[in-house]
């Protein structure tokens, strides 16, 4: 039998929490909860977790540090759950390497959704499932970057890089299908796995900003993943 999931809930409004605990239980998962933000950073890298989910406002330490520290050593889904209206928020969750985000008050089957999405991504089964293949170890050269598919890791001039599975995820993908233009929604449904799902198409423009501030030499003048105005994104076939 296939081990359940872990999801760690890290929310300091105890009902909040409770009350989603009780539903993502009810759904086939364990759960865990922190109460606030070291706690839950403790559990993120101390307990086998799957996906966590992460409250901003939080005693101690706050979502954005945990998401941050997290990072450092791990590469675990995070979604935060961030108020209304705050767009500012969602953004800079991105950036500090989150792989998601939902809005409160959010509904329970929006919460799966993206819970199972991100599992799935996690776990390599959306880019398996697309490509048809097993595990069938390659490296994919592009220019000085080098991707590692056994390891799930991207090398440049031979250095390892700090990306989170969604970064890599990104670059992999236009990397399979270089110099092709991909447009937002393409990418959402192609690399965040949401068919069918209207998603916030900003989280992809976040997330090409994050890979070229760690992959490109000046972000602002692209030599790989460049923009095709009109279109979307690609991976330069250099
Ligand atoms: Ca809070």
């Amino acid at each position: 039998m296939e081990q359940k999931k872990t999801i760690l809930i890290v929310e300091d409004e105890k009902n909040i929490a409770q009350v989603l605990a009780y539903n993502i239980k009810k759904k086939g998962y364990d759960c865990l909860i922190a109460y606030d933000g070291e706690a839950g950073l403790k559990m993120a890298l101390e307990e086998q977790v799957d996906l966590v989910l992460l409250d901003i406002m939080l005693p101690k330490m706050n979502g954005f540090e945990v998401c941050e520290n997290i990072r450092y050593k791990s590469q675990v889904p995070v979604i935060f759950l961030t108020a209304r209206e705050e767009q500012k928020d969602k953004i800079l969750g991105l950036e500090t390497g989150a792989d998601d985000y939902v809005t409160k008050p959010f509904s329970f089957p929006e919460l799966l959704l993206r819970i199972e999405a991100n599992i799935r991504r996690a776990s390599g089964e959306v880019v398996r499932a697309r490509k048809g293949e097993d595990n069938a170890s390659r490296t994919i050269k592009v220019g000085e970057l080098e991707i590692d598919t056994e390891h799930y890791s991207i090398r440049k001039g031979g250095e390892e890089l700090e990306l989170s599975k969604k970064d890599y995820d990104f670059i992999l993908f236009l990397a399979e299908n270089l110099g092709n233009a991909y447009s937002r929604e393409e990418l959402l449904e192609k690399i965040w796995g949401y068919d069918d799902y209207y998603g916030d198409i900003r989280t992809v423009d976040v997330t090409v900003s994050r890979i070229r501030k760690k992959i490109e030499k000046d972000p602002a003048k692209p030599e790989y993943l460049m923009t095709k105005r009109g279109v979307g994104y690609y991976l330069c076939r250099r």
